[in-house]
């Protein structure tokens, strides 16, 4: 029986992973494990995945290859997340060297899996397709101190033809609105100040439970009379779901954040179709106006995929126009890779790399262009500052406004943790550079 003291854990791919990660990092603190940064001494090492992507998955399957012929001493190996679930046993086979496998759903059995692993000595799996609300969110274990990820539903319904999630993470759970309540006073507490609501898709939150009779900006509601709690944020979304009644949510109020992911993902009807998004550019545009009507300072994200099968140079050009018209100030943008399991995997992946790239380049292009405009006009300007930790050079403090815009300002150590006025006074390739204001009137951005 190997007696287990240490371990190291590296998380991969989004924010549901890194929450997935502070939880499982909770458990085997509390099981009595320590956590080091050394892989090579670890007892035991953890990896939790990702496989929304081709490269995320190459990235970590060379890790782990790497692992089994490298190892200096015998460790416990795990591998968690997406990719867990993508793989199951087949991870096994590529991978002799990894003594379990736990999916998105099953991540409350951490220990109890690395007690059958030490013994019985045999490898381990368990990869529910559902997720069953049994998780002890409150055990999870957060390095940032100021803001914190809080987990409102799992899973998604939608089955966009190139997203690998709903066969990842399973159909739509939402977590009770009592338990989201209780951690995120608990948060505020500890001295939390920003709390990022999340979920594949949480503008759904509450749909598959009618007898709670709390949706999603039912729960903003809720969240918002916790006092001390300064900032709400959530992601992702999903526009079909994205209601009137959470417009005015955001713009009533004062916790929630004038900021909205709103991925659009092709400005093509056809394309659209194609993948499955459920709804067409018109519908998309006349709600983005009426985000606007009702919250007139609202920023935009988005998420876009450039090259997906079969899409054509003038069906690229609409969702640069369309791009150009919204003018996100927050984009995610990627060139389609195929992945297993997915409908769109049946399908030819017939636009060249080459074609995804330069498709890519002209919009990441645009997207900086945009956000220079963005931050050239807010000179001079007094924006709300919550301030997140020292910048990576230490001289500076580093922080967002309450629309994602990163700013850097000096300032003293005192103030990390606190909301601040900052008055803009320059900004560089993705930062705006401030100094603190005296109090006038903010403006939200
Ligand atoms: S809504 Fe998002 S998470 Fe759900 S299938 Fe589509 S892309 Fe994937």
């Amino acid at each position: 029986m190997r007696d287990l003291k240490t371990f190291f854990v590296r998380t991969y791919g989004c924010q549901m992973n890194e929450l997935d990660t502070e939880i499982m990092v909770g458990l085997l603190e509390k099981r009595g494990l320590t956590r080091i940064q050394d892989e090579d001494t670890a007892d035991l090492l953890l990896f939790n995945t990702c496989s929304i992507r081709d490269l995320a998955e190459r990235k970590v399957m060379g890790k782990l290859g790497q692992l089994g012929r490298s190892r200096k001493k015998k460790q416990v190996i795990g591998v968690t997340g997406c990719m867990a679930m993508a793989k199951k046993d087949t991870l096994f086979r590529k991978l002799p060297h990894v003594d379990f496998v736990i999916g998105t759903n099953n991540i409350s059995e951490l220990n109890d899996v690395i007690d059958h692993v030490i013994d019985s000595g045999k490898q381990q799996i368990r990869t529910d397709d559902q997720f069953e609300e049994n998780l002890d969110y409150l055990v999870a274990k957060r390095d940032d101190p100021v803001k914190a990820f809080v987990s409102i539903i799992r899973g998604c319904d939608k089955f966009c033809t190139y997203c690998v999630v709903p066969y990842t993470r399973g159909q739509e759970v939402s977590r009770h609105p009592d338990s989201i309540v209780e951690e995120c006073i608990r948060l505020v507490d500890q001295g939390y100040k920003e709390i990022t609501l999340l979920g594949q898709n949480v503008n759904s939150y509450g749909k598959d439970k009618p007898e709670w009779n709390c949706l999603f900006h039912d729960l903003l509601y809720r969240l918002d009379k916790i006092p001390g709690l300064a900032r709400v944020r959530f992601m992702t979304s999903h526009p079909v779901d994205i209601t009137v009644e959470l417009m005015h949510a955001i713009r009533d109020l004062p916790s929630v954040c004038e900021f909205v992911h709103f991925p659009i993902q092709a400005g093509s009807n056809r394309i659209l179709k194609k993948m499955h998004r459920v709804y067409t550019v018109e519908k998309y545009l006349e709600k983005v106006q009426l985000m606007h009507e009702i919250v007139p300072d609202v920023s935009l994200g988005t998420d876009i995929i450039v090259g997906f099968p079969t899409e054509t140079e003038e069906e690229f050009q609409q969702t640069y126009d369309i791009f150009k018209q919204i003018r996100y100030s927050v984009a995610f943008i990627f060139a389609y890779s195929a992945r297993k399991g997915t409908p769109a995997f049946r399908w030819k992946d017939d636009i060249a790399e080459e074609v995804k790239q330069e498709r890519l380049q002209r919009l990441l292009s645009l997207h900086n262009e945009i956000c220079a405009e963005q931050r050239q006009s807010m000179l001079g300007s007094v924006v709300e500052v919550l301030v997140e930790k020292r910048n990576r050079d230490e001289k500076q403090l580093k922080g967002r406004t309450r629309c994602w815009k990163n700013v850097v300002f000096n300032g003293d150590d005192s103030m990390i943790g606190t909301l601040q006025q900052v008055k803009v006074t320059g900004y560089s390739h993705h930062t705006l550079i401030g100094e603190i204001a005296p109090a006038l009137s903010l403006l939200k951005s």
